[in-house]
């Protein structure tokens, strides 16, 4: 008899990925098609081979037991009773038995005689009075949905169709995948992958739901329908709260909505130092929506509109009439603010149905961003054309991501004197007095500073890729995500580099990766002399707030002392130590 024991509360440590505490139950998003199965027959020859298909499945779904079972780590180790459980309940007459005998006598093939054998079981559990007894149902809910995975495979749900309130948990979400989210249904999610600057861990922020990611191996310990508390802004979460927990959480729930109520009342007030530096603080947008929260968190503009979102999750690439009218949308809503929208940014971790190179062996190493739009004239084209018209409304800038070569900013200028050439003779309405801007995300961009200012407007430090394409830590995986800092005093030198040239050649310099959004990071920057900020539309009024209780004066001596520091730590410490209590309030 399998030893039955009350559920412990789990706590799992992953990454912070977007700020902010949600409780609701979990849903998985690995395990569909477990709801919906088809019935088919399955001839005699084949019988024998449904039998060891189901049989196979169960193996896997025993070994994956086991290896979750002997990998827990030491505290959650003493509560994995429950899974040795399940392990036992793999192999129970009742449920393992019962369905070879069902595929054999009704011909039918595995998942169907599964199902039917655990609707049999449910049943019977539902006649059992004694509730403990009763709910041991959900055990045998989570083993068979454990074999049936394995049996139709783990292809993901449609996140768009989710029709209940619930908690994300995934292995993995693509970018596409979270920005399908609906926030009248989705909490908020954790995965086993990522970290704090993947694309998706951004578009939770934007989406400001709470996010931890890069938890390892989550979606093996987590269930369907298990409570959960997801604490996105310290990277916990804990399965089976008990009573007390749920209490101290939802205090603190309240605690972190009530602070965010606070910022929100001051965001519209200017980003003024003490000593009276007025910054720019923009928003960074994915999807056109996004402009009323930029305008509702007190955003002076739009730093980042991320195209490529419109290109994603979709087989056939939009037209150029799309494109401008969604264009035209965000800068008629911006009125005369500027609106830098950014050129398509495929690939990478951003990888679209129809692109080549979903392939490639290192995607952020290879066809990405202007290098894709380079190969590929006849898209870039399209959006350029596009961007040219959307100016002919209000204030545009544009800028092309991970520049590494003068001769990529020349080709591109090429192409946009072109396409401007062609709405000229076409007689359609456009602009092309427009501010032209190279993200700086690639370290030879940084080195070549000087040359490329002379050949561009304005710079947009891309922090999340420089960091990324400096330190040689890729953005997303979770192994490496501890060595991924923007206080990394190379990344320091770099971003010090680049401002001074800017200053030099007198070019603006601005920041829009994910550094720029941290209210603990603004000492340094106002220090670096950054000249704009944008960031996710949620963090504008803590940062806005921030820059309101600094001096300039003193984060430009505090700058000095922070190039002296020779590691991470080093600089983190320094922040804390002169900083602290300005931070703490934020
Ligand atoms: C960056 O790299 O910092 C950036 C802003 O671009 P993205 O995150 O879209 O790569
Ligand atoms: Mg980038």
């Amino acid at each position: 008899m399998p030893n039955y024991e009350i559920k412990k509360e789990i706590r799992l440590i992953g990454t912070g990925a977007s700020p902010g505490i949600c409780i609701g139950k979990a849903y998985l998003v690995d395990k569909e098609g477990v709801d919906i199965v088809e019935k088919y027959f399955i001839s005699r020859k084949n019988l024998d081979s449904e039998i060891k298909r189901f049989k196979v499945a169960v193996k896997i779904a025993t070994d994956e037991l086991r290896a979750i079972i002997e990998n827990a780590p030491e505290d959650v180790r003493q509560h994995t009773g429950i899974l040795e459980t399940h392990v036992a309940l793999l192999k129970d007459k009742m449920l393992y038995d019962k369905t070879i005998e069902t595929i054999k006598n009704e011909r039918v093939n595995a998942e169907w005689a599964l199902k039917k054998v655990v609707s049999g079981i449910k049943t019977l559990f539902q006649d059992i009075s004694d509730s403990y007894l009763k709910e041991r149902s959900d055990d045998i809910t989570h083993v068979s949905d454990r074999i049936m995975r394995f049996l139709i495979g783990t292809e993901k749900i449609n996140i768009g169709e989710i029709d209940k309130r619930v908690i994300l948990v995934a292995k993995d979400l693509s970018p596409a995948d979270a920005s399908q989210i609906q926030l009248d249904k989705v909490m908020g999610f954790l995965t086993d992958h990522g970290g704090r600057t993947s694309h998706t861990s951004i578009i939770a922020r934007t989406l400001e739901v709470p996010a931890v990611l890069g938890l390892g191996n989550a979606t093996q310990i987590i269930n369907n329908d298990d409570g959960l508390i997801i604490d996105g802004t310290t990277g916990i979460v804990i399965l089976h709260a008990t009573d007390q927990t749920l209490s101290e959480y939802k205090e603190l729930k309240a605690r972190f909505e009530e602070h965010k109520a606070f910022l929100s009342r001051g965001c519209h007030l200017k980003a003024e130092t003490l000593d009276g530096l007025s910054l720019q603080i923009m928003g960074n947008i994915e999807l056109p929506e996004e402009v009323v929260s930029v305008l509702d968190h007190g955003g002076d503009g739009i730093g980042l509109y991320r195209t490529e979102f419109q290109y994603l999750a979709r087989n056939e690439f939009p037209g150029e009439d799309e494109l401008f009218d969604k264009y035209k949308d965000v800068v008629e809503v911006m009125s005369q603010r500027p609106v830098t929208i950014r050129t398509l940014d495929i690939n990478g971790d951003k990888a679209v149905a129809n692109s080549s190179g979903s392939d490639e062996a290192n995607p952020a190493l290879g066809l990405r961003a202007i290098r894709y739009c380079l190969k590929r004239p006849d898209i870039f084209r399209t959006q350029l054309r596009a961007i040219l018209r959307a100016a002919a409304f209000g204030n545009v800038r544009i800028l092309i991501p991970m520049i590494s070569s003068l001769d990529e900013i020349r080709e591109t200028k090429k192409l946009l004197n072109e396409a401007a050439d062609s709405l000229e003779k076409e007689g359609k309405a456009y602009n092309k007095n427009i501010q032209f801007g190279i993200m700086i995300e690639v370290p030879s961009a940084v080195i070549m500073a000087d040359v490329m200012a002379q050949e561009t407007d304005f710079f947009s430090i891309g922090t999340n890729d420089l960091i990324q394409y400096t330190l040689a830590i890729d953005r997303g995986n979770r192994e490496v995500a501890n060595l991924y800092h923007p206080f990394h005093p190379a990344i320091l030198r770099m971003i010090k580099h680049v401002t001074d040239v800017g200053k030099e050649k007198g070019i603006k310099v601005f920041m829009c990766g994910e550094m720029a959004g941290d209210p603990f990071n603004i000492p340094l920057l106002l220090g670096l002399g950054i000249d704009e900020l944008s960031m996710n539309p949620q963090s504008i009024p803590a940062v806005k707030n921030m820059i309101r209780s600094l001096k300039v004066e003193d984060a430009r001596h505090f700058i000095n002392e922070a190039l002296k520091q020779t590691t991470t730590m080093d600089v983190i410490k320094l922040v804390e130590a002169s900083f602290g209590d300005m931070l703490g309030q934020t």
